[in-house]
């Protein structure tokens, strides 16, 4: 904690104490209560020569998180593979192709980084119930950080959730209450989690900012990974699969780190990849519109069902995050997304998730546009794993 100087909400700019441990803005204005760091302190007891002895894992970049360590629940979390894709490359025509490989984490997406600093918080705090809303990966993580830290969880998801998700969220012991699917752009879990969150004064912890401001950070440790295994040469571009947004945003805030502290000389330009099927965020970068402007996708429909949030609830700083690193977004069918699952698997054994392989049929998109040229560097993030999915190919 004492690494963190101050949490200032997005929609308002309310300042908070960090160690009166705010959840949302008191203002219940849907701000994320961003988390702003010391760096003149955190420079002092980390360095990028400081990290080789250290364990591998998120807690390797403990001073850039905002729980304290002693609480964490460790499943294995983060640290995973940056593959080079020889095959893909040469079958894409690019000379520099890697693959964040995050179907490796405890439970088959990269939600294990968020999660894990979510309950490390809630474990700080001192809360004994946990709440999500979720389409199925977020809350199947979260279930199995509550199991480790014997803390209760229920878990609003929605009734088209895997059959892989719903049986880790059984099996790691939460109360899962379906939900039906989203109506007129409103996302049902989400109502009733905030619902619960009011009346029984559970601990918040979907995968979005503007209910949990700590799991948010969780994802920054995938750039922090990638640099450092790119030994501190940024990529030109990293490919982003996007739902809500949450991820993208925790990936640029990692290069706002890495940039303050100097340990990266040139910022990748990032991209979300969303599906043809609900696309908000791609649609508000193409047609230029502020934050406030975006409608929730009245009727999500894809197979990418990690992708299905009707609203970017982290589209704020995703829309900065494009903007700021000169990126773009690109939207891709289900087919385009079944095509790269195929890809991924054929080329480079990789199993994803449809969400998981989306970011690699963008990145197929802008080559043939032109956009991204082949001597570039380019990381694709393969956030989860087809075994949660398995009926869907
Ligand atoms: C949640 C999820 C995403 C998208 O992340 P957001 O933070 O919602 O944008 C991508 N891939 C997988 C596998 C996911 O579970
Ligand atoms: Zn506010």
């Amino acid at each position: 904690m004492a690494f963190v100087s101050r949490l200032v909400c997005s929609t308002c700019g309310t300042e908070y104490d960090p160690s009166s441990n705010p959840l949302m803005c008191r203002r219940r204005d849907f701000g994320r209560l961003d988390i702003v760091y010391d760096y003149h302190r955190v420079r002092r007891f980390l360095s990028r020569k400081k990290l080789s002895g250290r364990e591998n894992g998120i807690w390797r970049f403990a001073e850039l998180l905002p729980a304290k360590k002693s609480f964490a629940v460790k499943l294995g979390e983060g640290g995973t593979r940056l593959l080079k894709a020889q095959r893909l490359a040469e079958k894409m025509k690019l000379t520099n192709l890697y693959l964040k490989d995050e179907t490796r984490n405890p439970t088959g997406s990269f939600k294990d980084r968020a999660m894990a600093v979510g309950i490390a918080k809630a474990r700080e705090i001192g809360v004994d119930t946990v709440v999500t809303a979720s389409s199925g990966n977020a809350a199947a993580s979260l279930a199995a950080y509550s199991a480790k830290a014997k803390l209760k969880c229920y878990a609003f998801v929605l009734a088209s959730a895997s059959a892989g998700k719903l049986a880790q969220l059984m099996l790691y012991g939460a109360s899962v209450i379906k939900v039906r699917g989203v109506e007129r752009g409103e996302d049902p879990t989400v109502k009733m989690m905030l619902k619960a969150v009011e009346s029984e004064d559970w601990y918040p912890c979907p995968s979005f900012g503007p209910f949990n401001p700590y799991q948010v950070e969780g994802p920054k440790t995938i750039s922090y990974e990638i640099a450092e295994q790119l030994e501190w040469k940024s990529p030109d571009w990293i490919l982003v699969p996007t739902g809500s947004s949450c991820l993208l945003t925790g990936v640029w805030r990692g290069i706002k780190d890495l940039t303050e502290l100097d340990w990266i000389q040139t910022s990748p330009r990032l991209v979300p990849v969303q599906p043809h099927g609900n696309s908000p965020l791609v649609k508000a970068i193409k047609s230029n519109l502020p934050f406030s402007m975006i409608k929730a996708e009245k009727h999500p429909k894809t197979i990418a069902t990690g992708l299905s949030d009707p609203f970017p609830w982290d589209g704020d700083a995703g829309l900065e995050a494009v903007k700021q690193t000169r990126g773009t977004g690109v939207s891709v069918s289900d087919s385009e997304i079944l095509a790269a699952v195929k890809d991924l698997a054929k080329n480079e054994g990789i199993f994803a998730e449809p969400s998981g392989a989306a970011a690699l049929a963008g990145l197929k998109k802008l080559l043939d546009d032109g956009l991204i040229r082949k001597g570039e560097s380019v990381v694709v993030l393969i956030t989860g794993s087809g075994l949660k999915d398995a009926q869907t190919h």
